[in-house]
């Protein structure tokens, strides 16, 4: 890579000015000049200066000498019989981290990832039984949607984009990693993400998903205003302990206090507490009730995840009538239950199995 220019993808708008009067460009221009890079980097997706036709030809032959467009690189791709796309993204020291597109009807999901591994060690997740490697950058971030993005044709008047519908039409912070251990990188590719003159997501489209770390909470609604998602999974401390560690820095009743402020939190803006089925840990009717008792007051809305398997994984999937039972409680008290289909399961890209996955496969063509 040519390690002495500096990557566009990944900047802010202010840092992207400020790079660009380094290098000359006069105040009276910076604001101009800063927009049209912008809009071809990010609204239309080129990746090559020279097609940047309202820039002179001196003023390309500049951003050339200094500046690249640089994606993480797409290594591999499977699609799933139900539609579900994973890509495996190969980024700088050839680490790799995994993104899923989830299609629906006129629209889509993109799962993005925010770190290589995790440090939770939560002990359902086959995430968490992988050393954290490092924090992914700005540009590894956002990147991840642009290359979706080609993927799927997804930039305005190509692909399905022609007639209106976005492929990726929402981003969900729900990969590998926790975000808001991230917070700094994650805010910057979010607020790239949501800027209107881009890829233009709008806030309510972006919902980031913690396994709670309380102090990055107020800061996520003030910073970056996206929807959130809690992983909760358990109803009391004792089990919530065992199950998402974190629970013993940060514990239910001091979570659910900064939830309460969350400062967004309205009807519209429900949080949504996502809930791991694991049979007979906590799936009984008696942890329903006391869900939905702690939930008292919250706007919320509770995503009932069937436990995902892995291999040597400590717990099994709830059986369909107890998931049933526990949504039914969980629905008369008030609260949408939705339990979420588990998607590309024949590509392992279900929940919690990000990265694993790949290492299995890549065990078996080499064997
Ligand atoms: N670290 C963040 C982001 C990960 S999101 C967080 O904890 O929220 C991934 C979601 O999948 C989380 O709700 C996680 O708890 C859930 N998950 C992890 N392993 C799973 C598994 N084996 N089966 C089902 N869901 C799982």
């Amino acid at each position: 890579m040519s390690n002495a220019k500096m990557n566009v993808v990944g900047l802010t708008r202010t840092q992207l000015t400020h790079a660009l009067s380094e290098h000359g460009i006069p105040q009276r221009q910076l604001a101009m000049r800063t927009a049209q890079i912008w809009q071809w980097v990010y609204y239309w997706g080129v990746r090559d200066f020279d097609e940047m036709t309202n820039l002179s030809k001196p003023f390309r032959a500049t951003l050339k000498a200094h500046f690249c467009i640089l994606l993480p690189e797409l290594v591999a791709r499977q699609v799933s019989i139900d539609g579900t796309r994973k890509y495996l993204v190969r980024i700088e020291n050839g680490s790799e981290v995994e993104v899923v597109h989830i299609p629906d009807e006129g629209r889509g999901t993109l799962c993005i990832s925010s770190q290589v591994g995790c440090t939770l060690t939560c002990s359902f997740c086959h995430t968490g039984t992988q050393k954290l490697v490092r924090n992914l950058t700005v540009s590894e971030i956002v990147g991840q949607i642009m290359l979706a993005r080609d993927d799927l044709d997804d930039w305005p008047l190509r692909g399905s984009s022609r007639n209106g519908d976005r492929r990726i039409s929402n981003v969900v912070l729900m990969g590998m990693g926790e975000p808001l251990l991230n917070f700094e990188n994650v805010r910057d590719a979010m607020k790239i993400t949501m800027d209107g003159e881009g890829i233009a997501l709008g806030r309510r489209r972006i919902t980031l998903s913690t396994a709670g770390i309380v102090p990055q909470i107020a800061r996520t609604a003030k910073e970056i205003g996206c929807l959130l998602a809690v992983s909760f999974h358990a109803t009391t401390d004792e089990l919530r302990d065992k199950l998402v560690p974190i629970n013993r820095k940060w514990n239910i009743q001091t979570l659910l206090k900064a939830l309460r402020a969350y400062p967004r939190v309205t009807n519209s803006e429900r949080i949504t507490f996502e809930y791991v089925m694991i049979e007979g840990v906590n799936d009984s009717v008696e942890d329903a009730r006391r869900l939905v008792k702690l939930l008292n007051g919250i706007p919320a809305k509770v995503n009932l995840i069937p436990f995902n398997e892995w291999p040597n994984a400590p717990y099994r999937r709830s059986p369909e009538y107890r998931i049933k039972a526990f949504a039914d409680i969980v629905t008369s008290a008030g609260y949408a239950s939705p339990v979420r289909t588990p998607r590309g399961e024949d590509i392992l890209a279900a929940c919690g199995q990000l990265k694993s996955a790949t290492a299995r496969c890549r065990s078996t063509t080499s064997a």
